[in-house]
């Protein structure tokens, strides 16, 4: 395996996720990786409901920052441990998530899209009143203005994650057909000198042929000329750490990647692949 960083990892300090931040480290340690990233999420503004309290996506920045300390001090010989967080972007809270980024000396920021227009695209009542090609365009159209008004983040998170759960499942929409809006979140992000994530999941959780963003935006990405990429497995539980990075590989080396990016201090080094 030549991908031996995985930057993309939960533990209990997310609130969909119940494992011990000790039992990542272990299993990326087994798995022979080098390096890892924790990602825990902060989504402002996410709606209250009977599942989610009040808060339940905003993380304690602080005991989740100590005890990664503690850890890394802990494993030092064995691995190297990285604070990262998932910020959430939403036009909501842009100010917040502005503060957020600056509160503390991460050494990666993911920017994911989870919410559009306020409710969640794992939700099936995103869908509702709209057709699958209505969906897509606005999920598109709101990364598109978040990441105009928010820029301070290092890669952009698992860009075509909408796929996940559109009706239909994987490989039932075109998505050539989104290519302008896709292109225009590859300027915005090469501009600003920002870079996307493979992100594993769902080929390893649902058995999906695509990581997220899928081969075709990955080369595209590549094509104009996107260099910075990392990759993380999306990890919740231990078993899921470093998921189907051999799928990462074969795309990131069919579209002519030659390195990834292994963030540290904000700031990415090459890694040859
Ligand atoms: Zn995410
Ligand atoms: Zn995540």
């Amino acid at each position: 395996m030549a991908i031996l960083a995985d930057q993309h990892i939960h533990t209990n300090h997310s609130f969909d996720s119940k494992t011990p931040m000790e039992a990542q480290v272990l299993s990326a340690i087994e798995k022979g990786l080098n390096h890892i990233c924790f990602t825990d999420h902060n989504d402002f503004d996410y709606p209250v409901s009977e599942d989610y309290p009040e808060g339940a996506w905003e993380l304690n920045t602080d005991s989740y920052l100590y005890e990664l300390l503690s850890l890394r001090e802990k494993y030092k010989d064995k691995i190297q441990i990285g604070f990262g967080i998932e910020i959430g972007l939403q036009e909501s809270c842009f100010r917040k998530n502005a503060i957020l980024a600056r509160s503390h000396e991460y050494d990666f920021i993911i920017g994911s899209i989870h919410l559009v227009n306020n409710i969640d695209t794992y939700d099936p009542k995103f869908y509702e009143g709209k057709t699958i090609d209505e969906a897509i365009k606005e999920y598109y159209q709101t990364m598109i203005k978040n990441i105009k008004q928010f820029n301070n983040f290092d890669v952009l998170g698992h860009l075509d994650y909408i796929n996940r759960k559109l009706p239909g499942g994987e490989g039932a929409y075109d998505f050539s057909k989104y290519i302008d809006y896709t292109d225009e979140v590859f300027d915005i992000l090469l501009e600003n000198e920002k870079g996307i994530e493979i992100n594993t999941s769902a080929v390893k959780k649902y058995g999906f042929k695509n990581p997220n963003p899928c081969i075709d935006l990955v080369k595209r990405y590549k094509e104009k000329g996107g260099e910075i990429i990392t990759v993380g497995s999306d990890a919740h539980v231990p078993e899921n750490i470093a998921g189907r990075f051999d799928v990462a590989e074969e795309i990131l080396k069919a579209c002519g990647f030659k390195y990834i990016s292994v963030f540290k201090d904000r700031v990415a080094t090459y890694e040859k692949l």
